[in-house]
This record gives structure tokens, sequence and C-alpha cells, in this order.
């Protein structure tokens, strides 16, 4: 495979990463996803689209998100110099808003009303109800039913923002049986509805098109990163479910030699038992939800269960550009598991007064550890992708006795 760097502006036509990505769904559904990428070819472009955009990043999100130099937490390492992109403080609490916002907007100019996705913690869900209360769309939200009575609060939210939030009961009743529902119900009404995916993965131009929306966050954090300290940062450091808010740092540091790329995957209970969601770390090729990359499979193809205390990390699969990355060489895929995030939620919360969300805390707990590895003149810059909020009383029920200060 050529090492191009020119092969990081990626995809091909087709939606090809190399050999990942690409768009492996039945031709009736093709059809419907073509006009898509066809919309969103012309969108991108459209000076009247861009700006929109980006007011209401600037004016709605309240971006550009600070830079943050996390001078305590470095101190008390004792190695690297750790600074934040603080996506936490976006509106709604994290960076999902960015490509949700751009997802309705397109919506809209396509002419359609209702935007529907499926949710797992409801994160997504919780993103996209707010853009669609926004723009003035219709919001379905698919959710099994065990996510719905485990999730309360974010229901409630999707409820109060206005979206109808639609019980899955078949199979598990969690997350893929939410997106198998969801595509379904697209189907029925492609017209009128489009589908908006919650991560750089789905067939083509999903990860092509969240990837070009969260690009902010790297291009802001570029010139952030120079302006306070005149150099580029050494390392840069993001948590991966999907992958979202790893590329969107990533993006604009890609072609920067010298800046080393870490992905950091759960490992959960360990990676020897299976309890663990390390796609790049411990999986294969194969297809999943409509595309081509690493994928957590059984011998048969079929997907294997994952596990990781935060629940936005637990998806089998990763975006395609991510597994080019991998294979390139040019990103680092690592790990950190429940504890080390556990004991990094409550690190950066007590040293620092930041709570980060349970997913941003496995980045802060890979930073932590490299950091000790590397003298006081290096830097790190890590994607605080979301804030605690939404973990308080998992964290306090499940771990509260063991970090108590007495
Ligand atoms: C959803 C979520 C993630 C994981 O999604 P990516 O697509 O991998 O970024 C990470 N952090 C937070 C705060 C999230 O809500």
């Amino acid at each position: 495979m050529s090492k191009k760097l020119a092969d990081f502006q990626l995809p091909d036509e087709k939606g090809y990463f190399g050999e990942y990505g690409g768009s492996f769904i039945p031709p009736a559904l093709q059809v419907i996803i073509d006009e898509i990428t066809d919309a969103y070819n012309k969108i991108k472009v459209d000076k009247e689209f861009i700006e929109e955009l980006q007011s209401l990043y600037t004016h709605y999100v309240g971006r550009p998100s600070p830079l943050f130099y996390a001078r305590n937490l470095s101190r008390k390492v004792g190695g690297a110099q750790i600074y934040l992109k603080r996506e936490d403080l976006n509106h709604t609490g994290a960076h999902k808003i960015n490509h949700c916002l751009g997802e309705a907007l397109l919506a809209k100019k396509m002419g359609k009303k209702i935007i529907i996705a499926e949710t797992g913690a409801g994160q997504h869900g919780v993103a996209l109800a707010t853009a669609a209360a926004l723009v003035g769309l219709e919001c379905h939200i698919y959710m099994g039913v065990v996510d719905i009575a485990k999730e309360k609060p974010n229901v409630t939210r999707m409820k109060i923002l206005g979206a109808r939030v639609v019980p899955v009961t078949r199979g598990t009743q969690t997350l893929k049986d939410a997106v198998d529902a969801a595509f379904e119900a697209y189907l029925e009404d492609p017209v009128n509805q489009l589908y908006a995916i919650g991560s750089v993965v789905g067939p083509h131009p999903f990860p092509m098109m969240v990837r070009d929306f969260q690009q902010i966050v790297g291009i802001e954090a570029r010139k952030q990163f120079q302006e306070m300290t005149g150099k580029l940062p050494d390392n840069l450091v993001a948590c991966v479910g999907g992958g979202s808010n790893a590329i969107g740092l990533f993006t604009a540091f890609l072609h920067d030699k010298s800046v080393k790329i870490y992905g950091v995957e759960p490992s959960g209970r360990g990676l020897d038992d299976g309890d663990h969601a390390a796609t790049l770390t411990l999986g294969k090729p194969g297809v999943l939800h409509g595309f081509h990359s690493y994928l957590l499979q059984d011998k048969e193809g079929v997907p294997l269960p994952v596990y990781s205390v935060a629940s936005g990390l637990d998806y089998p699969g990763v975006g395609p550009q991510h597994s080019l990355l991998r294979d390139l060489e040019r990103v680092n895929y690592v790990t950190a598991d429940d504890k080390e995030s556990i004991d990094a939620f409550f690190e950066l919360s007590r040293v620092e007064g930041i709570i980060p969300a349970l997913e941003s805390a496995h980045a802060v707990a890979f930073a932590l550890k490299l950091a000790a590895e590397l003298p006081q003149d290096k830097t790190i810059l890590v994607n605080l992708s979301g804030r605690g909020d939404k973990d308080l009383d998992f964290v306090m029920d499940n771990y509260g006795k063991d970090y108590e200060i007495k």
C-alpha cells in the first residue's frame, strides 16, 4: 500500500480510504444515499451554507472552544506539559453538536421534514434533537427499551427538546437493534426523512461528511496551540469510539511529521477476557453497518459483544479512515482500561476542577501515562471531547466509595 501523505485526504469517489470504507447496502438504499452524497458535495462548497454553519458554531455552540494549559496536572505528573481542547464547553456538553448541526442544516437544505437516528446512551440523540429544534425539523430517535430505562435523563432531555423517542423492543433491545429499526424506518420514507449518523461510520458519504464537520476542532486547536506556545504540539491524544472527535482533532495535523498521534481505545475490564471495545488493537477487517473497516468479530464475521465503562466507546467497529491511519502507522492506537479512566476522571476533577466525560477520561488516562514517560519540554494536546455531567450518578454509585475524601 502506498504511504503517500496525499492518502490522508481521502476518501476517493466511492468512499474508500485505502481498502476501507465504501458502501455495502441494498441497491434501493444506495439510490437514496447517492442523493445525500450529491447534495453534500454541492453544499460543502456553497458559501451560504459554510457561513451559516460557521455562524452557528460561533453564536450557538460557543466556538472556538478554549485551549487550556493544565498546569496543575502537568506539575503533578512531572513530565510533559498537558493541554486540553475544551469540547466539553460546547452547548450540549460535547463535540457531537458539531456534526449534528451540519447534518440538520443539510437535511433542511435538501427539503427533508424529519431527521432520524438511533442512539445508545442518548448522547447522539440529545445533540441531534437540539440541532433539529434549532433548525426546525421533526426528530425521531430510535432507542432500545433497555437503554431507555438506563438513560432516563437523556430520554427526558430529548422529549423536552421536542423529539419523538421510538422504543425498540426487538433483539437485545440495545444499540444494534436500534440501528436496524432506524434503518427500516428510513427505508419506508426516504423522501421526507434524512438519517443522521452519530460518528465517522456507516456507508459513504457519512465517514467523510462527519469528519468534515468535526475538522473545526483541529483547525482551531492548531492555531490556538501555536499562539499560546509558538510551536506545534509534540503529541495529540483523543479517545476513539466510532472515531469522530479523534479524526476531528487529528485531521489538521496529519501532514505535520513532527506530531505524534495517539487514538485511545477502551480496554474495559481487560484485553484478555473479551470485556473491551479495542477494535483497532484486536479486530480484523470486515463489514458492519454498511462499511468495511476493522471490526471485533467471531470466526463467522458476526460482531462480538463489546464493553466499556464509557458507553460512548462501546462499538465493535471503527471509522474507516482510522483503519487506514492504523495500517499506514500514522496514528498509534493504544488503550486505557476502566480503572485507569476512572482514576483520570477523579484526578482531572480534583486537580483542575474539570469533570470529564468517561469517554474523554480515557484520553486523559493515556495522556497521564505518556506525560510521565516524557521530559518536561515536551507537550501533549488532549481532546477533551465532553463533560461528565451525564456520568455523575453512575460514577458515584459504582466507584464513589473508593474515591471518597474522608
Ligand atoms: C459519543 C462520544 C464519544 C465517542 O464518539 P467518537 O465518534 O469516537 O468521538 C467520545 N466522547 C464523548 C464525550 C461522546 O459523547
